[in-house]
Parts: structure tokens; C-alpha cells; sequence
């Protein structure tokens, strides 16, 4: 059974990045969100088959009008939340969060205002750290996610100084090889390891050893997509085996969530997952650091080993943070401060 969700509410973006086709590919359809009702009946569904995490993606998930409702349905029913943007919208929209969101992660590709806007074509920089800011009062754990590929190592530096800066953690990750882009070379992989000791600097040394010694193998697959995150779209299907590759669109069912979980052509999938030709070399992050929970073995004891280092980092910024903001707003005096601005445009 799952015990992560990736909620992709929205299939557009606002950015275009290089190094993802989501902007440019069939996401602008723009797949219809299903009634609040039916997102209930689905989210109380994940529940019911172990989900205690969800994780509200995109595309860009800002950019989603109902997003506050479908935060708002998973805590109301004790889920935990996350949410990753590029923060553009977030500033704007960091009033209706409040109280909703575990987790906030901002992306950023370099610490220069200038290289990162072009990565992204998107005038975002300022925006990112806005949100930080915001999230941070909004009693949000926060942190940055910084992908590192191949042509971005030398912004390592800069990137532990502004860390330092915001006293906010940054997620190094390095970079998988998935739209047509090169993953981080083996041997610049392995040298993220010593970032670890780093304040305010997060690793998975799991996901290093993985990515250096090539990735997923179909053959002895560690991808356990579906079984340990399951992705499930704005339309209300599963997206099996997972987002970037999803084979089948399938109708969930939300008046037996269960018993379609066990039913042959949902075995069928989870059996299968990991184990398709497109599947080696494989990295998708969001997938595979879920999977690595499911076998007591190397991956699983490096990555309890980061993550509890993760935590403890973590947790000492949101002390600072609670003693800097939590006793001088209310949740009242924070909404009147964050006012409502319509960005959306639709
Ligand atoms: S912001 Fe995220 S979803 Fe949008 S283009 Fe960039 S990587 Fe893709
Ligand atoms: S290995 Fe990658 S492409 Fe294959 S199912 Fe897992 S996440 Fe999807």
C-alpha cells in the first residue's frame, strides 16, 4: 500500500524551464479538475489505502484556483501536506495556505538573481525568496530545492551562502536524466557526498549512491512507483506507473478504493513498474526516495541516516523560525497581512 501520494493539480506551468518538457508537451490541454467532491471522496480514498503524505504538484501548482480546497480536504482528514513551486505565484496566493501546508519547497537553480531567471524564462528570483520569507511566518517547514546538473555544479558555493543568508535548508539533488537532458555525471554525483556535514545543507546520500552507480535497473528494479507514491492527476485518474511515464490513465474508484487496489490489472501495474525498457537509468526522484523505504537494505539505512540529519537541520530552523514569528502573529493578524491579489488570470 502507498504511503505517499504526488497530486499533479494542474498539467501547465509558467516557466520553461530547459530542463523539463512539462511546459511544452500535451499538459496544455489542461485536463479538467474533477468537483471538490469527487476530490474528497478520492483523497479520503488514499487514506484509506495507507497515504499519510500528499504532495501537491504540478506543472506548477499555483497555478491552480482550487488548490486551497484540496489542501484544505487532506488536513481536514489528518494528512500531511506538501507543496512544490517555483514560488512565482506564491506571494500572491501565501494568504490561502495558511494553516494548510506542512511542507513548502521552493526551486532554485542558481543564488544569482540572473542565471536563475533565464534557467527558468521566468522573472521568479526575487518571487523564490519572498516565499521563503512568507512560508516561514506561515509556520511552514520550508526549504529550497536546488537540482544540480552537469553545468550548474559551480554554483554550489553561492548556493551555501545564501543558505546561510536565509537560514533556510537547501535539497541538493542531483539532476536525473529523464526530458532528454544528461543526468549528473557518476563522478560529479559522488562529490555532492561531503555536503551532508554542511549546515543548511541537505543530501540523500541514498539517492547519491543510486544516481553514481547508474540507476534504476529494470532488471533488479528499485522503483517501487505506484506501490510507494502513487500519482494521481487533476482529471481523477492514476497515472500508473507514475507521471512522466504513465502507461494508463486509470479511472480511480472512490467508492472502492480498496478492492481496486487489489484487483488483477492494479497488480498487474505495480508488478510492472520499474520494470519497463524506458525505466533504466531511471532517477525520478519523487518515485524512487519513497521506494528506497521498502527494502531494508544499503539505500534504506543511507537515506534514514539523511534524512534524521535533514530533520534535525530542519527542525532547529523552524525552532528559530517559531521563536522569530510564532509568538508575534496571530493566524488572524496573518491574513489581514497577506491581502488577496487575483493572479490567476482565468
Ligand atoms: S517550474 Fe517545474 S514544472 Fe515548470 S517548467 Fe520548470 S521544472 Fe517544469
Ligand atoms: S523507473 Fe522511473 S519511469 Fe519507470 S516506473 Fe519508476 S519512476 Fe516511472
Amino acid at each position: 500500500m502507498p504511503i505517499a501520494c504526488s497530486y499533479y493539480v494542474t498539467t501547465v506551468c509558467n516557466a520553461k524551464c530547459g530542463f523539463c518538457d512539462i511546459w511544452e508537451g500535451p499538459a496544455h490541454k489542461k485536463p479538467k479538475l474533477v468537483s471538490m467532491e469527487h476530490a474528497e471522496k478520492i483523497i479520503r480514498g488514499l487514506k484509506k489505502l495507507g497515504v499519510r503524505y500528499i504532495d501537491f504538484t504540478g506543472g506548477e501548482p499555483l497555478l491552480q484556483r482550487n488548490l486551497p480546497e484540496l489542501l484544505a480536504i487532506a488536513k481536514k482528514i489528518g494528512l500531511k501536506t506538501g507543496l512544490v513551486s517555483n514560488g512565482y505565484l506564491y506571494p500572491a496566493r501565501a494568504h490561502e495556505f495558511i494553516d494548510l501546508v506542512d511542507s513548502a519547497s521552493f526551486s532554485l537553480d542558481s543564488s544569482d538573481r540572473d542565471r536563475h531567471n533565464a534557467s527558468r524564462k521566468l522573472q521568479c528570483y526575487d518571487r523564490v525568496i519572498e516565499s521563503i520569507e512568507l512560508a516561514k511566518r506561515n509556520k511552514q517547514f520550508v526549504n529550497i530545492n536546488f537540482s544540480v546538473g552537469n553545468e550548474n555544479m559551480d554554483e554550489i558555493p553561492g548556493m551555501m551562502a545564501l543558505a546561510k543568508e536565509l537560514r533556510t535548508v537547501v535539497h541538493v539533488m542531483p539532476m536525473f536524466g529523464y526530458f532528454g537532458n544528461p543526468a549528473l555525471d557518476a563522478e560529479l554525483t559522488r562529490q555532492l557526498k561531503y555536503l551532508h556535514k554542511q549546515p543548511y545543507m541537505s543530501v540523500n546520500l541514498a539517492a547519491i549512491k543510486f544516481q553514481a552507480e547508474g540507476g534504476n535497473d529494470p532488471e533488479k528494479p528499485k522503483c517501487k512507483a505506484i506501490k510507494a507514491n502513487v500519482a494521481v492527476s487533476q482529471d481523477g485518474k492514476y497515472l500508473l506507473p507514475c507521471y512522466h511515464a504513465a502507461q494508463e490513465r486509470m479511472d480511480i474508484d472512490v467508492e472502492d478504493p480498496v478492492g481496486q487496489w487489489k484487483s488483477p490489472a492494479m497488480q498487474e501495474h505495480i508488478k510492472k513498474s520499474g520494470r519497463y525498457d524506458f525505466c533504466k537509468g531511471c532517477t525520478i526522484w519523487c518515485y524512487m526516495t519513497p521506494s528506497f523505504m521498502y527494502t531494508l537494505d544499503s539505500y534504506f539505512l543511507l537515506q534514514a541516516y539523511s534524512y534524521a540529519k535533514d530533520w534535525a537541520k530542519l527542525s532547529s530552523n523552524r525552532m528559530r523560525d517559531a521563536i522569530k514569528y510564532g509568538r508575534e502573529v496571530t493566524r488572524e493578524e496573518l491574513i489581514a497581512e497577506n491581502q488577496p491579489v487575483s493572479v490567476l488570470g482565468e
